[in-house]
């Protein structure tokens, strides 16, 4: 049996664009970023399941329902599919409050080991894509690769890229 690999996504700021200092709380607010696709496209046929980590701590703060977010991510795979015939397999979602320190929450590495052990992953055979610090915290801390979206210093993960569009040369090995 070949091995098990996962492409692991961050959700806001490398699939959809980010809402500074705010929630996703519902389906109409979420606006995908297409400079992803073509790495999903990759991965897909390149045999890697697509897997979203996301914290959402705006459900603990009252600020949404775990079913509001249910629906978003329900509108994600659709509009995913819209575009490229597929959306993602599985979502991972910590909506604990920060001050909770759940070790769900990253960056720590709770909802990646626990994809990596649902899945049979192997995490030395996958990557993390993300656009924050505590993505490759939370990457590194679980043995997965890394690979960073903006403006951070090189040594921050395995591999810094400027934007969205970076991410295919990184995971394919060939500059963008
Ligand atoms: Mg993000």
């Amino acid at each position: 049996m070949s091995v098990r690999r996962a492409l692991f996504l961050d959700r806001d700021g490398v699939i959809n664009h980010r809402i500074i200092g705010g929630y996703i709380t519902t389906p109409s607010e979420f606006h995908l970023d297409e400079g992803i696709l073509p790495t999903l496209r990759y991965a897909k046929d390149a045999g890697y399941l697509l897997v979203v980590i996301t914290n959402q701590q705006g459900v603990g703060k009252g600020l949404m329902t775990s079913e509001d977010l249910d629906a978003v991510h329900a509108h994600m795979n659709q509009v995913l599919t819209s575009h490229i015939g597929f959306g993602v397999d599985r979502v991972y979602s910590c909506m604990s409050l920060a001050s909770m320190n759940d070790p769900r929450r990253k960056p720590s590495p709770g909802m990646l080991l626990e994809a990596i052990d649902d899945l049979g992953i192997d995490p030395s055979e996958s990557w993390f894509v993300g656009d924050s610090i505590t993505d490759a915290q939370a990457g590194r801390a679980a043995a997965v690769r890394t690979i960073l979206i903006g403006d951070y210093p090189k040594d921050a993960a395995e591999v810094v890229v400027p934007d969205v569009y970076g991410v295919l040369g990184a995971l394919s090995g060939e500059p963008a």
